[in-house]
This record gives structure tokens, C-alpha cells and sequence, in this order.
């Protein structure tokens, strides 16, 4: 796609009272869409991946979501090949597991600065280039789709950004930083795939409640320069990710007691699918992300225990990457290795996988 010049303007008015330059007029979904059409028969894969997702999130199947991938996906040659591994582990094991491969390409930074995704920085390395990186992250998507048959999850970091990939997504996270806002809520309520609210990093449930009701909801906003009504999202649902106290000390919020509350706080709320997907790493594990098999047996051990938390507790969240650990990302010389948070790696995952699927 040809970039538009002529929308380029270093005298826009509007910089006059601001304090940015107006770099480039970028292109719109319907754009970018038309030069990278979905082809109709990928449009049908992707609707039976979604259907997947909501009969888990419904309760007519029983089997277990797992949405797994790196933390953020850097680069398109390692992301491609750890999803066609996990399509190998998929056909193994599609009797008991949903998987739904992450491919983050929006990142939420604690201070802001820092790597901030494929969007931005499409080269993790070089300076950031937004006109390039809306190009990458639907062609990863796109290959993702085409090359792997899955349709993935993506963190809804920029609302109004879901729109360069709403037809290629099958499901969306709301980040613990995004979930108290309104333009987020009202965004994830038009949403035609399920999304998963995360506890704010406060972990108070009821943030994340409040969520999950007004996605549910339908509304009257502005999104992208229009007045739009959604029709309300049924398979907004929760995602617990542990959580930060005041001494900025990580807390766990998936063991047993915690289920159970979540379980009477959700049940007091007027919303329909009640699910909620364990998160195993962030604040669940520390980022000790070699505890995340562990933790996630641990609820599977749960959900025997309890019948309540069984049909509650739908699937995980896990990081996941060809390579176990991090590394940082202005060095970043291991193929496969995530360059934001650490990931379990390939063999650890799949023995995971394979051990999920036997307890389910
Ligand atoms: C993530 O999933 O990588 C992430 C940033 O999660 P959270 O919003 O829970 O911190
Ligand atoms: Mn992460």
C-alpha cells in the first residue's frame, strides 16, 4: 500500500496548540482492508473458531480454553512457527482443548515507555513507524489465519484500532490497565467476538465486574468519528491476572478462596456466560513464569473439587514462547525468545498442553 503524501503536513493547525508534530495522515481499516481482503473462505474458518470459543464461554462444550502465546509477538518468522507447532498440538488434542494463539501487537507499558509493540515498532530494534506497523500486524494475523487456520486473540490496548483487525480477531483481551475505561467498556459492548476483562492491577473484582456488565450492555457512543449503538457483548467475561498491593508486592488471585468469591460476587450480577479464564503468569505468578504449568494444574485441580469452579473457570491465559525466559529487547539475538515478559518454553509448553488435556 502506497503511503498518502498528501496528507502530510508539518503546519496542521491543530499542532499550533499542541505539543506534537501531525507526522502522517494514516491510512482507514476500510483501506487497508480493501487492499488485504479476507478471502471468503478463511471468513468461514474464522466464523467456526469463534463459534468454538463461545460454546466453551457458553457451557455447550466442555472443553478447555487455552489462549497461549508470547507476551508480545516481535517478529513474524518466530511467531509463524510457534503457531504451526501449536496447530500440531491443536489436531492432537481437539477433543479437549480451544486454543486460541496470542498475537499481542499492542503492548501496555507500566511507565509508558519502552517496547510498545509490532503497531509502533515494527522493528523491535529500530524507531517507530505506525504506517508500517498497521501493515505488519494484519499481515501476521492474516498469515496466522491463512497459514495455521487460527484466529487470535489480541490485547484491545487502542480501541479504536480494533478495526484494522476485527475481521481476522477471535477474541480480545482487555487489559488490567484499560478495563476502568469507558471508551474500552462501550468499544468491547460492539464487539462481535468474546471478550475477556482483566482485574485492574488493584484486583478489585468489581472493577472488572462493572466491565463485564456495561460490555454486555448495548450504548450510544462516538467510535472513529461516528455515532454508533452497539448491540452488547454476551460473551464479555472475566480474566483473573493476579494483582499489585500497596507495597507493590504481586498477589495471587486464583486459589481456591479467591475462585470461590468471584464465584458469588459474578453470580450477583446480572450478565449472562459467566466464565472466567485464569491468567498464569503477571501477577498470578510473579512472572516466575515457570510456575505457570503448575498454577494451571492447580486450578484443573480445583475445578475437580469444586463443581461451582468447574463451570466457572473456562481456560487460561499462558505466555508462551519457542524459547523458555525474556531477554531485553535492544538485544534482542535469540530467535524465539519474548522481549517482554517471560514465557514458558516450546517443550514445557507442550508437555502442558498434552497434561492440560488429560485433566480436563
Ligand atoms: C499481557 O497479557 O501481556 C498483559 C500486559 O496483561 P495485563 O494487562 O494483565 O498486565
Ligand atoms: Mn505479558
Amino acid at each position: 500500500m502506497e503511503e498518502n503524501k498528501s496528507h502530510i503536513s508539518y503546519d496542521n493547525p491543530y499542532a499550533d496548540t499542541m505539543n506534537m508534530k501531525f507526522v502522517r495522515k494514516l491510512p482507514i481499516p476500510r483501506d487497508v482492508k480493501q487492499e488485504y481482503p479476507v478471502p471468503d473462505a478463511l471468513r468461514e474458518v474464522r466464523s467456526r473458531n469463534v463459534r468454538q470459543i463461545r460454546d466453551v464461554l457458553n457451557g455447550k462444550s466442555d472443553k478447555l480454553l487455552m489462549i497461549i502465546g508470547p507476551c508480545s509477538a516481535d517478529r513474524e518468522d518466530a511467531v509463524l512457527e510457534y503457531l504451526s507447532r501449536l496447530r500440531t498440538v491443536q489436531d492432537q488434542t481437539a477433543d479437549k482443548l480451544v486454543i486460541v494463539p496470542r498475537i499481542y501487537t499492542n503492548k501496555p507499558r507500566t511507565t509508558g515507555d519502552g517496547y510498545k509493540g509490532m503497531l509502533h515498532q515494527p522493528d523491535p530494534t529500530g524507531r517507530p513507524d505506525v504506517f508500517r506497523g498497521i501493515l505488519m500486524i494484519r499481515d501476521l494475523h492474516m498469515r496466522a489465519l491463512t497459514e495455521t487456520g487460527f484466529s487470535c486473540a489480541d490485547e484491545m490496548l487502542y480501541p479504536e484500532n480494533h478495526r484494522y483487525l476485527d475481521d481476522l480477531l477471535g477474541y480480545v483481551a482487555v487489559g488490567a490497565r484499560s478495563v476502568e475505561n469507558q471508551g474500552h467498556r462501550l468499544t468491547a459492548s460492539g464487539l462481535d467476538v468474546p471478550v475477556g476483562m482483566k482485574n485492574p492491577t488493584s484486583g478489585d473484582f468489581s472493577v472488572m465486574l462493572n466491565a463485564i456488565t456495561a460490555a454486555q450492555h448495548r450504548h450510544t457512543f462516538i467510535y472513529r468519528g461516528w455515532e454508533v449503538e452497539s448491540q452488547g457483548n454476551p460473551y464479555a467475561h472475566a480474566i483473573l491476572r493476579g494483582y499489585v498491593n500497596k507495597h507493590s508486592q504481586p498477589l495471587p488471585n486464583y486459589h481456591y478462596e479467591d475462585l470461590v468469591r468471584m464465584a458469588d460476587m459474578y453470580a450477583a450480577k446480572d450478565v449472562t456466560n459467566r466464565a472466567v479464564i485464569i491468567d498464569t503468569n503477571h501477577s498470578n505468578s510473579g512472572k516466575q513464569y515457570l510456575q505457570q504449568s503448575r498454577i494451571a494444574k492447580e486450578v484443573m485441580t480445583q475445578r475437580r473439587l469444586n463443581p461451582e469452579i468447574r463451570s466457572l473457570v473456562k481456560g487460561f491465559i499462558t505466555e508462551s514462547y519457542l524459547v523458555d525466559g525474556c531477554q531485553k529487547p535492544e538485544a534482542a539475538a535469540v530467535y524465539g525468545q519474548s522481549i517482554t515478559d517471560p514465557c514458558l518454553g516450546w517443550e514445557k509448553t507442550e508437555r502442558l498442553l498434552f497434561e492440560l488435556a488429560e485433566m480436563v
